[in-house]
């Protein structure tokens, strides 16, 4: 499934022009436009879902992969170490309705202030 009004979509879809790290026949990764660190890689599904909840719902093996891919990004960019994060909701700070789990790394210990 895909959504006409998504961004992600889009994306996946090659409408939106994006800079490739991995893909899969189910999974797409590419670089963050506004990157809050060295490595900043978006991991989403190729079929359209809301969130880490749902996707786990409808797609758990896609999920999967998706975790695959996250871990693979970071052993090519940031010696396999990363953090990994899906906003979730607008409180949150979740702005594209489409799952997308954040890849953070980068040569040194992130900073922890989430909140
Ligand atoms: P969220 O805030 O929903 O967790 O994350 C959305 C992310 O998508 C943000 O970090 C934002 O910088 C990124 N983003 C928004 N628009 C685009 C775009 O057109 N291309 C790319 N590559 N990233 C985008
Ligand atoms: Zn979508």
């Amino acid at each position: 499934m895909t959504d006409v009004d998504c961004l992600f979509c889009r994306i996946v879809s090659g409408e939106i022009p994006s800079d490739a790290v991995a893909e899969t026949a189910t999974v797409y990764a590419f670089r963050d436009i506004v990157p809050k660190a060295p490595t900043h890689v978006l991991v989403v599904p190729k079929a359209h879902t809301p969130n880490v909840a749902t996707a786990a719902t409808d797609m758990p093996e896609v999920l999967g992969e998706m975790a695959l891919v996250a871990q693979q990004v970071a052993d090519q960019e940031c010696g396999g170490q990363f953090r990994w994060i899906f906003n979730t909701g607008e409180r949150a700070g979740q702005t594209v309705f489409h799952v997308h789990g954040h890849v953070i790394g980068g040569d040194h210990e992130l900073g922890w202030s989430p909140a």
